[in-house]
């Protein structure tokens, strides 16, 4: 059994309350965990403050020594990590193996490119001098998602660091372990306490006091659009940046060319890996008529030799966070079998293990409305929903045809046609002939629309996590 305190100046810090953390897999508590609020929080940004005013003048080799060394420990850890991971969501083993991989690549990676941040000199007219620099914030805040917990922490923390903040983490309230983890590995490596802080609790509570808190100058979000605007409006009030990531409804467009064999599997993985709560799931698939029969056989092919279970006998399908998850899911679903196909899944599966956790059968959907709820709003599970199409705008007016803008990917083997549908779709992220959702940490991810705004990874996430400073001397 796992205790998860909050980690304040270094020091594990309790709280009055606690609750417990559950894992999916079994429904069996896991860990208890710390309760904090807003006296956690007000600490928790004090330490920051200091911290940072304390090392702010370190250069960037430091930084970069000390994120490699990160990246190091997260590595020797790495079987430890795992196991966190795989028990406190529920996914996979193996994808939970890749997650720590990432993770690690996360801190590697700023580590390298932090030594590329500089500033400008800009030509003035008349006698001065003028360049500018990139400046950290101070403090940033982090509330992050259950669905890719120490994924979201590398995410926003390590170039967040890289530029220079100390940072205050807000875990999920349903996979507070890793973050936790990945803090006390930061300490390690030898980041000064109060660099690196975490806060867990509820989202109303530790969630909400990080960020209405005037000693915050940044916050970035993961997790539902209601929290995102809620977060929005609270940044607000304070006048500071937020990055806002808030999901999809993300579409496969397939097209009369495409390979199939290539599509099939990359389209299945994209809406089961992690069970189908991934923000950049690809929920949707939009496929031409004249192959629609055959690719609606081979995924309900794939999805029925799934093997579902326990995360840590690493089956294909693990299970969904907790049980009102999984229950919003099947309520999603039952609602779209009167106007849509089911062609398989559709429950949630029983015996032996599966009746002790949550766990949903792959489902997909065909004959999709595209205005149905099931068409446009996401299930955040394994639930797939196809609709056919007959021209290329057609495809494109109903990839489009969302409040979303995530991802989208395009199969085919017509080069103009790539072209034209990569210039045509409204979203963050275009991939032709692949998915790629987990991978390309190097390349700016973030949504366009409904689905959020900000960048996250690549060069571009960590200047978000800094702001510019300009100077001009008269001669
Ligand atoms: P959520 O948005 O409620 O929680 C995400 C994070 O926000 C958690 O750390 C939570 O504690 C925090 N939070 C909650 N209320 C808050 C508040 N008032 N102020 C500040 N922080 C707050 O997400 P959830 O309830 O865990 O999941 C519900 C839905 O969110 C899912 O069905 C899915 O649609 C979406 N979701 C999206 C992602 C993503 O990657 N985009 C990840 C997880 C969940």
């Amino acid at each position: 059994m796992h205790h998860v305190p909050c980690l304040i100046d270094g020091r594990d810090v309790e709280t009055t309350g606690v609750f417990d953390d559950v894992d999916p897999s079994t429904g069996e508590r896991l860990a208890t965990v710390a309760r904090g609020g807003a006296d956690e929080v007000d600490a928790a940004v004090g330490a920051a403050r200091e911290a940072f005013a304390r090392t702010r003048r370190r250069g960037p080799e430091w930084r970069s020594g000390v994120m490699s060394t990160l990246a190091d420990l997260i590595r020797r850890d790495g079987e430890r990590l795992a196991e966190l991971e795989c028990r406190d969501v529920g996914k996979p083993l193996g994808q939970a193996r890749n997650d720590v991989a990432v993770t690690a690549r996360y801190f590697d990676y700023y580590a390298g490119v932090l030594h590329a941040l500089h500033g400008e000199t800009i030509p003035q007219p008349g006698g001065s001098v003028a360049w500018t620099t990139r400046e950290p914030f101070g403090v940033t805040g982090h509330v992050t998602p259950w669905n890719y917990p120490l994924q979201m922490t590398a995410r926003t923390l390590a170039p967040s660091l890289a530029a220079g903040n100390c940072a205050v983490l807000k875990p999920a309230e349903d996979t507070p372990l890793t973050a936790l983890a990945i803090a006390r590995l930061a300490l390690e490596a030898g980041f000064e306490p109060g660099m690196v802080n975490v806060v867990n609790g509820f989202g109303h509570e530790a969630g909400a006091a990080l960020s209405a808190h005037p000693g915050v100058g940044h916050l970035s979000f993961t997790g539902s659009r209601p929290v995102g605007t809620l977060i929005a409006k609270a940044a607000a009030d304070n006048v500071v940046p937020v990055v806002l990531e808030l999901g999809g409804k993300s579409p496969n467009l397939v097209f009369a060319d495409a390979d199939l064999d290539l599509a099939v599997p990359k389209i299945v993985t994209a809406i089961t890996q992690n069970a189908g709560q991934t923000c950049s799931a690809g929920s949707r698939v939009l496929v031409h008529r004249s192959i629609h029969d055959e690719l609606v056989r081979r995924v309900a092919e794939a999805f029925e030799a799934m093997r579902i279970g326990p995360a840590m006998g690493d089956p294909d399908l693990g299970a969904i966070i907790n049980a009102k998850q999984r229950d919003q899911i099947h309520e999603k679903v039952a609602a779209a079998t009167s106007g849509a196909r089911l062609v398989t899944g559709g429950e949630i599966p029983t015996g032996g293990d599966l009746d002790r956790g949550f766990y949903y059968r792959p489902t997909l959907f065909d004959q999709v409305d595209p205005a149905s709820p099931i068409g446009q709003q996401e299930a955040f599970g394994p639930v797939l929903a196809v609709t056919a199409f007959d021209t290329d705008d057609e495809a494109l007016a109903l990839a489009n045809g969302t409040e979303y803008g995530l991802v989208a990917a395009v199969w085919t083997r017509d080069l103009t046609r790539a072209h034209r549908m990569a210039q045509d779709l409204v979203a963050g992220q275009v991939f032709v002939n692949t998915y790629g959702a987990a991978g390309g940490i190097e390349l700016p991810f973030g949504g366009w629309k409904g689905s959020g705004y900000g960048r996250e990874k690549g060069f571009e996430g960590m200047l978000g996590y800094t702001q510019t400073k300009t100077v001009a001397i008269g001669l």
